[in-house]
């Protein structure tokens, strides 16, 4: 269960926050070190958007700029380590 809080993401601490959102499952603004979740959502959901922001997050803090843009590797990563972990 992932409820509001905090996350380490390589040395910085991310808020995580539930949020009303209409158009995505999440988002992740590493300017203001914080992460947003779709409220509403299922478990599985929720776990999948929470690592897939998180792979963001640890792209963007090793500095892989483009990489952090790529939607398509992200949601793999997510995915595949979804599985592997629940
Ligand atoms: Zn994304």
């Amino acid at each position: 269960m992932i409820e509001d809080g905090k996350v380490p993401i390589l040395g910085i601490t991310y808020t995580i926050a539930f949020e009303e959102l209409d158009d995505e499952n999440g988002y992740i603004s590493p300017r203001r070190q914080h992460i947003g979740i779709r409220r509403g959502m299922n478990d599985e959901l929720v776990q999948q958007t929470v690592l897939h922001e998180i792979i963001h997050g640890v792209l963007d803090q090793l500095g892989y700029h483009e990489l952090y843009e790529d939607e398509r590797l992200v949601q793999g990563l997510a995915i595949g380590l979804h599985q592997a972990f629940y």
